[in-house]
């Protein structure tokens, strides 16, 4: 009921203040978008009595808005984990635990394989900020401890490599770590927190790209950082809110949307990936197929250990090194159905040539030949066939 008092209000008042609200007792089920810089407070104690590290309580837009919360919650849940943070993309996820955890003077360990842009951070913050790095031999294992110095404070570990696909035996490496009080930090983007499940193999912290599987629309950038631990939640927290990130709420209701078809996205994906590989192998131009799920890949043991659930879109080959780069890339580019990008995940099927050996400091790459990475998407498996045998035809004939 209207009061005759606020009737009388300027229109202008009015404007800012309606009388409408949420219809109340309206429930469905997508998450409303909560859009909010200003949190509003009932009186001076409330807001006086906050602590920044409550999460029970709403502080600050850039903190956290029901529509963001929720998503986070949702993420911890499919990882197992207990804590999730969320960051405006993957690399943003990644830059929060190199600061959150690590200062200068630290020493961190990298695997040679990692995600090109953090390596690229890693060098940054070795270069410019007193960070000790250290790359690793992905495929080293309980030989971990060989690179283990006093002063290190963090492992990175990524498994599959995103490129190279080697599956790192993640339970040595934790081991080693767990005993000399080192925190662990997976990018666990490969397996969408689906096919593999870091905290039960002892992992401190798992990396979330939400802007691939997650999404699915190749039309967002997100990150996710969960965890089980409360204290390193925190420290990651506190960092997250002094570099001043955060998510915007239209964004994190699109993932929202997203996670529901993510499980069967995925498989679907990985059916199609799984039958173009193996096709792959058949293929006399191919010399190597690294698949996860196929002995070609390093650590295939391990995939075959620790995943539950497949390999996703994800997979790559290395054609016989009597091809030039230049005959690679003249397929990748016959390719009409695979587009030529980076960013997967989505429902388009992606081609992309890399040149593994400059890419390395620390471990032999064996193989001579070009490497494509593909991405499969959800187009129809004959289709995507057709089009490499096609693109093949024509490059290498
Ligand atoms: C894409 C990707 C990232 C980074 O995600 P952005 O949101 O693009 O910054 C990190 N790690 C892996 C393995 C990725 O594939």
């Amino acid at each position: 009921m209207t009061d005759s008092s606020s009737k009388d209000r300027d229109l202008q008042t009015r404007i800012v203040q309606p009388e409408d609200r949420i219809t109340p007792g309206f429930e469905s089920f997508s998450v409303p978008v909560a859009r909010a810089s200003t949190v509003v407070f009932p009186d001076l104690a409330s807001m006086r009595s906050l602590v920044w590290s409550d999460d029970s309580k709403w502080r600050y837009g850039l903190h956290g808005t029901p529509t963001t919360i929720a998503l986070a919650q949702r993420l911890a849940a499919i990882e197992g984990g207990e804590f999730a943070l969320l960051q405006p993309s993957g690399l943003a996820a990644i830059s929060n635990i190199y600061f959150g955890l690590v200062k200068a003077g630290d020493h961190v360990l990298v695997p040679d394989n990692a995600y090109g842009p953090n390596r690229d951070h890693a060098d940054w913050l070795a270069a410019d900020f007193g960070l000790q790095v250290t790359y690793y031999d992905p495929m080293t294992g309980a030989g971990i401890a060989d690179s283990i110095r006093p002063n290190t404070k963090l492992i990175w570990l990524e498994a599959p490599g995103s490129v190279t696909m080697e599956v790192q035996d993640v339970p040595a490496i934790v081991a080693v770590a767990r005993a000399k009080g080192i925190v662990t930090a997976i990018d666990n983007t490969f397996s969408a927190g689906l096919a593999f499940k870091p905290f039960e193999h002892g992992v401190d912290i798992s990396v979330q790209a939400l802007t691939k599987y997650q999404s699915g629309g190749s039309d967002i950038l997100m990150g996710a950082t969960i965890t089980r631990d409360e204290e390193l939640h925190k420290k990651l927290k506190r960092a997250r809110m002094r570099m001043g990130i955060g998510v915007s709420a239209d964004d994190a209701s699109l993932v929202l949307r997203s996670l529901p078809s993510m499980k069967v996205r995925y498989e679907a994906h990985d059916r199609t990936a799984y039958a173009l590989a193996q096709w792959l192998k058949t293929r006399p131009e191919v010399k190597a197929v690294l698949h996860p799920a196929l002995e070609d890949c390093p650590g295939h043991a391990f995939f075959a250990r620790d995943f539950k659930g497949g390999a996703g879109g994800l997979f790559s080959i290395v054609f016989d090194g009597r091809y030039t780069s230049a005959q690679v890339d003249a397929f990748v580019e016959a390719l009409e159905l695979f587009s030529i990008g980076w960013s997967w995940g989505g429902a388009h099927s992606l081609a992309m040539p890399y040149n593994i050996r400059s890419m390395r400091t620390a471990s032999q790459w064996p193989h001579g030949g070009v490497l494509v990475r593909f991405y499969v998407g959800l187009e129809a498996e004959a289709d995507l066939r057709a089009d490499l045998e096609a693109a093949l035809a024509k490059a290498f004939a």
